[in-house]
């Protein structure tokens, strides 16, 4: 087995907060075990065009509390051609690069999972998406700041609904499922929650309203996952079969933003120094999570299977609790 001297760490997808954390704990734990760090800028369109520079101590100093990632980011559909994926494993080579650790979401892992079946290129992979839609790791890092920003602009927003006695549809991130949703809605109290895991349609969702208006209810938050539909579409249908004013608001980017919170860089700081660890102590090509606790590694192609889904008795719980 080829000995590791030099690892590139690249962020390739989108960011999330504890990212940085992450990145930290990568370089310190190889400089720590006299690894030679490399930093891949803005994804693995940096890996293709060679945006490639040596990192020390100092580069990572000031980062674990700052959103985002230092490395930058940056969509690129080229690397899901074989074309481009072969001038990235050149880049690798000759950039002396023995593994990369690679810090992202399904998209990063299914581009480490290319490069090692194709090239032999040695990756891990740290799992950081605000969707936590990634399976063997309970949490992804980012999505608890992210679940934590969405309720902290909900509370706020729950004033107002009140106030006014009205009917709030909040439109929440999470692609195609609903962890974040699920999540939000279930901290929040929301009198609705729609996940894309789960069918419920527009009338059943005024049916609902209408019985909680007959019972009283002064106002409501509905939460709808982006992968539902588009809250305003929700927004206008309730509008109209109710005959109440309904405010939309869709929380967007600030979901991805913002220093993480205390469980995203306890995570990044685990996850981010094992990888390094389980590389020394030989594992290759696998995905580094946290389950019931433990650090636990998983092959990268088993991990791009869509296994992992949302915990139903939690939507139950969250419609008991909101009657
Ligand atoms: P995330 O890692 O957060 O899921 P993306 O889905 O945008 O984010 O993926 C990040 C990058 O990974 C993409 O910009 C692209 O370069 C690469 N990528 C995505 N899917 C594949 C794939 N099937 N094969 C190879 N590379 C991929």
């Amino acid at each position: 087995m080829k000995k590791i001297r030099t690892i590139g760490i690249v962020t390739p997808g989108g960011d999330a907060p504890g990212m940085n954390t992450a990145i930290r704990a990568v370089v310190r734990t190889a400089i720590f075990h006299g690894i030679r760090v490399m930093a891949v800028e803005r994804g693995y369109a940096g890996l293709i065009g060679g945006d490639i520079h040596h990192m020390d101590l100092k580069s990572v100093s000031g980062i674990l509390n700052r959103g985002g990632t230092m490395l930058r980011t940056h969509r690129c559909p080229e690397f899901k051609k074989a074309s481009f994926r072969k001038i990235a494993a050149r880049q690798i080579k000759d950039h002396g690069i023995d593994a990369l650790i690679i810090i992202g979401g399904n998209g990063s892992l299914a581009g480490g999972y290319e490069m090692a079946h194709e090239h032999g290129v040695t990756s891990m992979v740290v799992p950081a998406s605000i969707d936590n839609d990634i399976p063997y790791t309970d949490f992804t890092i980012g999505f608890d700041t992210a679940v934590n920003t969405a309720l902290d602009a909900i509370d706020k927003i729950r004033d107002t609904a009140a106030s006014h006695e009205r009917i709030f549809v909040i439109e929440v991130m999470g692609r195609d499922n609903g962890f974040i949703a699920l999540e939000v809605g279930l901290g929040a109290g929301a009198e609705v929650i729609l996940v894309p895991e789960v069918k419920l349609s527009m009338d059943s969702v005024v049916k609902k309203l209408k019985i909680g208006i007959d019972r009283g209810k002064l106002s409501s938050i509905i939460v709808v996952a982006e992968g539902v539909c588009r809250g305003h579409d929700l927004g206008d249908y309730i509008s109209k079969k109710l005959k109440v004013d309904v405010r939309v608001t869709i929380l967007g980017h600030i979901q991805r933003g913002g220093s993480p919170s205390a469980q995203s860089r306890s995570l990044a700081c685990r996850l981010g120094s094992a990888a390094v660890e389980m590389l020394l102590k030989g594992e290759r090509n696998k995905l580094v999570g946290l389950v019931n606790g433990d650090v636990v590694t998983t092959d990268i192609a088993k991990a791009l299977k869509p296994t992992k889904t949302i915990d139903r008795s939690l939507l139950e719980l969250a419609e008991k609790l909101s009657i």
